[in-house]
């Protein structure tokens, strides 16, 4: 029994409440606050169990502060931005709240994602007693504790990751991203970075694809990118010789991508227009579609699995562990598409375990830090069912 605040009210945030709703005897009382109550109350309406809703400005410390207490919490679900992962933290500091959140801090104005703000807050936490478990989504999320499963269960030493993320949905708009539309795209312009013997290697973005036939899907081209997961579990798992991460996209998609950054619409610095300042990136962030109401066209499926390669009393061994979502039954479910369900339903098993002290510690933890086994138990039954194949 348990009194929980979710913050954000977007795509992921709605899986987030839905799912919670779901397992009333974990979450007794779910609080959803966000900057826009609107967004809140229309994901209110859409459960069959009360909640209760708020307005915070998340950027905002002291706004978070009062907000905790007046609701005392026993845990924080952060989904809002990754740029109030840091005003988020702070706040539960200074309240005593454990945090978890699905993506790490990136500043606003550099597109630059990485753990290592987050991670200076360990001795804060710790000397508090706290626990902060960070990037408990997908990916990152998921494809951390597949790693830490075969790292416990098949492999004496990992070598090789390829962490795979493919979405062969069809949502019917021309261009539109699956999450948020600036985190994306400056995710998706970044340049691709990955991890190889001891040293990061850079490339152009989107410049190095390869093909892979996906199960219950096919083959797609899918295309290495820097994702903040390499960052976490290189410093993790030290035997690691080459981790990569991929990403499919449409030819569709890349097209579209590529006009609007070569006229300029993806720049994150401002522009001045008609006497006033605009970042071209948030312009086109409101002329697209919410991500949040992709769901009802949205037809086909995900598949986000690891590849991992190493060796077991001597010998090598190979191993592919990965689910698969469908856009529609996911609609069907919580109103949402299979992108935000993939992103929403592990924080919400995270926060089961923390709350219930299987995942237990003081200090900030990335998920493969933490027992793999309860989760990799439980997730099947709170909607993403994983597969495993041995390869020879
Ligand atoms: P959305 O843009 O759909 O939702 C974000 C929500 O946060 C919006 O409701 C927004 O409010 C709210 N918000 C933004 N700024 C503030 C603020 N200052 N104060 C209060 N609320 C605020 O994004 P998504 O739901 O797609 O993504 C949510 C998070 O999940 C992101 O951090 C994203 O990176 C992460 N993610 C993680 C994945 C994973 O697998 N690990 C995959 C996909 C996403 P408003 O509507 O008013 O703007």
């Amino acid at each position: 029994m348990s009194r929980v605040l979710i913050i954000g009210a977007g795509g992921v945030g709605g899986v987030v409440v839905h799912k919670c709703a779901q397992f009333q005897e974990v979450f007794s009382e779910i609080i959803l606050a966000s900057r826009t109550l609107e967004k809140c109350e229309k994901i209110k309406s859409q459960l069959t169990r009360p909640i209760q809703t708020a307005q915070v400005d998340a950027d905002n410390t002291s706004e978070l502060v009062s907000l905790i207490r007046k609701v005392s919490p026993d845990l924080v679900i952060n989904v809002a931005l990754p740029y109030q992962d840091l005003t988020i933290m702070d706040a539960c500091l200074e309240t005593g709240v454990p945090y978890l959140d699905t993506a790490c801090y990136e500043p606003p104005n550099e597109a630059k994602y990485s753990h290592v703000w987050q991670w200076e807050y360990h001795d804060r936490f710790k000397d508090k007693g706290l626990m902060a478990v960070l990037g408990c989504g997908f990916d990152p999320g998921v494809t951390n504790i597949y790693i830490a499963y075969a790292l416990k269960n098949y492999f004496d030493e990992i070598h090789f990751v390829d962490i795979m993320d493919c979405n062969a949905g069809q949502h019917g708009f021309a261009f539109a991203t699956n999450f948020n539309p600036e985190i994306n795209i400056r995710e998706v312009t970044a340049r691709g970075k990955y991890y190889e013997n001891g040293q990061w290697l850079e490339t152009d973005p989107l410049s190095v694809h390869k093909s892979f036939d996906f199960p219950e899907i096919g083959p797609k081209e899918m295309y290495l990118m820097y994702h903040e997961e390499l960052e976490s579990l290189v410093k993790h798992i030290p035997s690691l010789k080459r981790i990569r991460f991929w990403m499919t996209f449409s030819q569709e998609y890349l097209t579209h991508l590529r006009v609007l950054r070569n006229v300029g619409m993806t720049r994150i610095d401002p522009v001045s227009f008609q006497g006033v300042e605009i970042v071209p990136l948030q312009f086109l962030k409101a002329l697209l579609p919410e991500p949040s109401s992709l769901g009802e066209t949205y037809e086909g499926k995900t598949c986000i699995g690891c590849m991992i390669e190493g060796i077991k009393d001597g010998k090598p061994k190979n191993y592919f562990v990965y689910n698969i979502c469908d856009h529609r039954a996911c609609y069907k479910e919580v109103r949402a598409n299979a992108i935000s369900y993939t992103a929403g339903v592990p924080p919400v098993l995270g926060a089961k375990l923390m709350l219930n002290g299987t995942w237990s510690g003081a200090g900030v933890f990335n998920v493969e830090q933490l027992d793999p086994t309860p989760f990799m138990a439980e997730i099947g039954q709170y909607g993403l069912p994983w597969t495993e194949v041995f390869i020879d």
